[in-house]
């Protein structure tokens, strides 16, 4: 009987899977049958995001935390797909830190040149899923949100790629239900143009704080105050912005910090991170992790330990991605098909413990790209995926890490060679800071408004346009 495969989630892990199978039927094998489920009426995940906050015109919580003028937050080079690249997509060098739309349009490019779509479900969401020990056989329960009508679908394997930046972590502090102003999970932010001169409190200390907080910076926010938990970012920043660490109470408009400093704020976002849910799974196939480069119980990051019909993709703390979800999917692939044989649950588990063990003892961010690079190697030296030059990979991420360092609002400015191509990306028609303008037809033909200045005084102007629209 032909394998079936079902794949919930249509985001870049979940068309990386659809693309792996895809690559295979093209070496001329044969490939099982595939459904995948995606709640959102296209593909793309993140990247496909929305205006909207908090329910969909469905009903359904929001999936995207992506908002307007969000521009790539790493180097395009280091995410660049081994069988689809950049040059191919765009015809010519573009810069390394595209918008996200651009990002959109090429993830968009490979699945579309792949005729993949036809195996996916829009506007399908996964519900509920069960698994029978003796049939070896998953029953998914989705619901046609268009219709209101649920289905079963009956799969041999079955692979989680609904993604894991989405389910808003939301600590409580003492007087915040009585702050005057907005209060808002990095989730729910759509644009800071509506911060423009106002004294803006960001709680948290990771990429959400830092890019939100310099968007803030950028559309003309008074002052902006990012608060820490453990340590300070300490990144050399704009005169508006300061650290502090964390926030103790709120009274008021007012919040205290844990230094004995205080402040008076008119908006705060909340920057404190996301959860793992998988609400349609049983408890026993659901992966319960914090945010970590190597959560527990998958075997090579993919294969659920008590159960290895089951795959789950993109699940972990990211600085590798499109390219991360390939290696994955081509493994699970392999595996799913008998390529690749599993070895018995106890080996498969002293090799978790030794990447566990290796995660727990890495001392700095440069070490955790290599720890990731090191990851990959592994999953595409086990398959037939594309290699590339991953060490070449890992020194652009410790490079870009160290142009944040030196320039926080420069650091999208600078350009960076490809490892599959060797083209070298060209620099921006406008600086990060001074583009206000992030569609696609902006970025790749300079149409579209005419926001954009290369003049600082110009671009303080564009920002107000902006907020006052
Ligand atoms: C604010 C933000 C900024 C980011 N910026 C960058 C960046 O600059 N560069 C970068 O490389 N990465 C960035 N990322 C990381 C991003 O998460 C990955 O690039 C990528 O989108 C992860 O892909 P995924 O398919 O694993 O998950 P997602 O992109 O989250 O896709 C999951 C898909 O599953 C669907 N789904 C969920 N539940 C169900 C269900 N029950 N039934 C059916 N379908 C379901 C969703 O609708 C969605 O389409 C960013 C993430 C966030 C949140």
């Amino acid at each position: 009987m032909t394998l079936r495969v079902g794949i919930i989630g249509a985001g870049p892990s979940g068309l990386a899977q659809l693309r792996a199978f895809e690559s295979a039927r093209q070496k001329g094998a044969a490939i099982p049958e595939i459904l995948c489920f995606e709640k959102q009426s296209d593909w793309g995940g993140q990247w496909n995001n929305s205006w909207r906050i908090g329910l969909d015109g469905h009903g359904e919580p929001v999936h995207s935390s992506m908002y307007r003028h969000l521009w790539s937050n790493g180097p395009k080079e280091c995410l660049e797909f081994a069988d689809y690249s950049f040059d191919e997509h765009f015809g010519r060098p573009i810069s390394s830190f595209p918008p996200r739309e651009v990002l959109f349009d090429y993830i968009k490019g490979r699945v579309e040149k792949s005729d993949v779509r036809k195996y996916v479900r829009f506007n399908t969401v996964a519900r509920h899923t069960s698994y029978d020990e003796s049939t070896q056989e998953f029953t998914v329960t989705v619901e046609d949100l268009k219709t209101g009508l649920t289905e079963t679908h009956v799969f041999d394997k079955l692979v989680v790629s609904t993604g894991h930046f989405h389910v808003p972590a939301v600590p409580e502090f003492k007087g915040i239900k009585t702050f005057p102003g907005e209060v808002l999970h990095a989730h729910d932010f759509r644009g800071a143009e509506r911060f423009y001169g106002k004294r803006l409190l960001m709680v948290g200390s990771s990429y959400s704080a830092e890019d939100i907080g310099m968007q803030a910076h950028k559309m003309g926010a008074a002052s902006i105050t990012m608060s820490y938990r453990t340590n300070p970012m300490g990144y050399h920043w704009p005169d508006t912005t300061v650290e502090r660490p964390l926030v103790t109470h709120f009274q008021g408009s007012t919040a205290y910090f844990s230094d004995g400093t205080q402040d008076d704020f008119d908006a705060v976002v909340l920057c404190t991170g996301y959860q793992h849910k998988y609400p349609f799974l049983p408890s026993e196939l659901s992966l319960k992790s914090p945010n970590v480069l190597y959560p527990g119980n998958l075997y090579k990051g993919v294969v659920w330990q008590q159960n290895t019909n089951l795959f789950y993709l993109g699940a972990q703390d990211q600085y590798y991605t499109f390219n991360m979800f390939d290696a994955q999917a081509w493994f699970a692939r392999d595996v799913m098909t008998g390529t690749i044989e599993l070895p018995p649950i106890a080996e498969r588990e002293a090799d978790i413990q030794v990447w566990l063990d290796r995660q727990a003892a890495l001392p700095d961010h440069d070490a955790e790209a290599d720890f990731q690079t090191d990851y990959l190697r592994e999953l595409i030296d086990a398959t037939d995926y594309p290699p590339f030059d991953l060490d070449a990979v890992s020194q652009l991420f410790k490079d870009w890490m160290h142009h944040k360092h030196t320039d926080i609002l420069g650091y999208r400015d600078m350009i960076h060679r490809s490892v599959i191509t060797g083209t070298m990306a060209t620099k921006h028609h406008t600086r990060w800071l001074n583009a206000m303008d992030d569609s696609l037809e902006r970025y790749l033909y300079g149409q579209s408004q005419d926001l954009d200045s290369e003049d600082p005084e110009e671009a303080v102007d564009a920002a107000e346009t902006l907020a006052s629209r």
